[in-house]
């Protein structure tokens, strides 16, 4: 299968999707290699995946040289790296403990004599799916828990951005109780996997997740789904305009707008919607391209050149049906990448393609609102409810608009927070997402299953205690 390179244009890489049966052998070792992973303790764990944390340090520079390649972005390709070495110590300073406090030794319970204490037993092997935007971090975020909790873990990122595999499991190969493998594949890999693992952890978009959320149900298995967005911000009029367009413009372009907790639609207050669009107007205009020379400049390229024609194709039908154009709104083909400056939209209405789906480009469109009830009606519209952010010039204002919004986190005074906070356990609302919190404890303690150990410590009870001559 050949790869496209998102700088070039050219399909200058191949990879060979693992077969059904390449799959069924691998996931075997790897249900083999788990019994004696979770016979150590939850700190031993910890301590392999410090030498795993090593070792990625090690295979540094040819494994951010791949994602480079994978992304056509530098300095955000070693953000992932360092996220992932962050996500193994913070595991390794926290999983002990949570796993400790989950298993509550004998608890006496409501009935004389009976005490009860939990065991935590880890699904054996749990499956990882994921996507293109953050290829390192999104294949190992979840499989970091999974693997402190005594699972053997198999990822299949998205074939859009695969170099990074073969570094990585130059990375595992160093640390030989780790077990933990990365294949190479598709959609058709994807779907081959799910049958052969006891829980799916899921990155992707709505469409793929109902799909593979229909898979986990016949293979009779639990998934968590992390799926799309369109998140809104809503802007006060009590907040400074020029520094909520900087929140806004950040929150939307970062990494081209390729996050699934960007902000893709901002309600502002009339009140302050003259000064905000021209202050974002003009940051928006601002905003390099990170080309010719890939360590310069705010933005890379869009990864997907199919997520391109979409991106493209919104920004055409907003403007055929009456949007105007304040910045950007043309995706340019440099050296045979695909960019896209900051697209700002103005007199955007509900029923553009734009305010309704997701986007996944740095595209800005801005409504008006005179209340906030108005303003958290539209926030409220569509089928999406990831998160949110609202800007005001106090907390407890912002915090009260930010609590009637159908979303499973609002960032206040500030955007897509959810990036960087590890430890707010969140659900996805509407169709955003499906299980448990990836966040917080949660995203340790979905890999257990529990088992009750219920002791009887009086005399069991003879038949005749629940004899049908009982109270005669
Ligand atoms: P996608 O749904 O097209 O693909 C995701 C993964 O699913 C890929 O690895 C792909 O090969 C695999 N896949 C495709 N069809 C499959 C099938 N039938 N069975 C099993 N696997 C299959 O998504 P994408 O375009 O790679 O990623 C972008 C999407 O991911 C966006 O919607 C974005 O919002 C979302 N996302 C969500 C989060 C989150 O935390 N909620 C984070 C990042 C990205």
């Amino acid at each position: 299968m050949k790869i496209r390179n998102p700088r070039s244009g050219a399909h200058d890489y191949e990879i060979a999707p693992f077969d059904a049966n390449a799959l069924a052998i691998r996931a075997g070792e790897m249900r083999d290699l788990q019994i004696g992973w979770s016979a150590y303790s939850p700190s031993q764990r910890c301590k392999i995946m410090l030498k795993f944390a090593d070792a990625i340090e090690r295979h540094r520079e040819a494994i951010a040289h791949a994602l480079i390649l994978d992304t056509g972005r530098a300095a955000i390709s070693h953000v992932e790296i360092d996220e992932v070495l962050g996500m193994i110590t913070r595991c390794e300073g926290a999983a002990p403990f949570q796993i400790a406090r989950a298993s509550a030794k004998d608890r006496q319970t409501s009935i004389a004599n009976i005490s009860t204490s939990t065991q935590l037993v880890p699904y054996p092997l749990i499956g990882i799916i994921s996507p293109w935007n953050f290829p390192l971090m999104l294949a190992l975020m979840d499989a970091i828990p999974a693997l402190a909790a005594g699972c053997s873990v198999i990822v299949k990122p998205s074939e859009i951005t695969p170099r990074f595999i073969r570094p990585l499991m130059a990375a595992i190969a160093d640390v030989e109780e780790l077990p933990l493998t990365v294949i190479e594949g598709d959609g058709a890999t994807g779907r081959a996997m799910i049958p052969l693992i006891d829980y799916l952890a899921f990155t992707g978009s709505v469409a793929t997740g109902r799909v593979v959320a229909v898979a986990a149900a016949t293979a009779f298995i639990p998934a968590s789904l992390e799926l799309g967005g369109k998140d809104p911000m809503i802007i006060l009029a009590s907040a400074d305009p020029v520094v909520a367009a900087e929140i806004a413009l950040r929150a939307s372009v970062f990494n081209s707008g390729q996050a699934s907790q960007s902000i893709e639609r901002v309600y502002v207050a009339r009140a302050i919607a003259e000064p905000f669009l021209v202050a974002l107007v003009q940051q928006a205009k601002a905003v390099r391209f990170n080309y010719p020379d890939i360590n310069s400049g705010d933005i890379g390229p869009l990864i997907s050149v199919a997520q391109a024609d979409i991106v493209q194709a919104q920004i055409d039908d907003a403007r055929e049906n009456g949007a105007h154009v304040l910045a950007g709104g043309q995706i340019e083909t440099l050296g045979g990448g695909k960019y896209l400056r900051p697209t700002v939209l103005a007199s955007v209405t509900p029923d553009m393609r734009v305010m309704a789906e997701e986007t996944f480009g740095p595209v800005i469109p801005v409504t008006l609102f005179d209340s906030s009830d108005e303003a958290i009606r539209m926030a409220n519209d569509g089928i999406y409810g990831l998160s949110a952010a609202v800007i005001a010039g106090s907390f407890k204002e912002a915090e009260v608009v930010g609590a009637q919004l159908n979303v499973g986190a609002v960032s206040i005074n500030d955007g897509a927070l959810t990036s960087i906070v590890w430890e707010a356990e969140k659900s996805s609302f509407g169709l955003s997402g499906l299980g448990a919190s990836r966040m917080g404890e949660s995203g340790l303690l979905r890999f257990f299953r529990k088992r009750a150990m219920i002791r009887q410590t009086g005399a069991a009870l003879p038949l005749s205690a629940y004899g049908e001559g009982v109270g005669k």
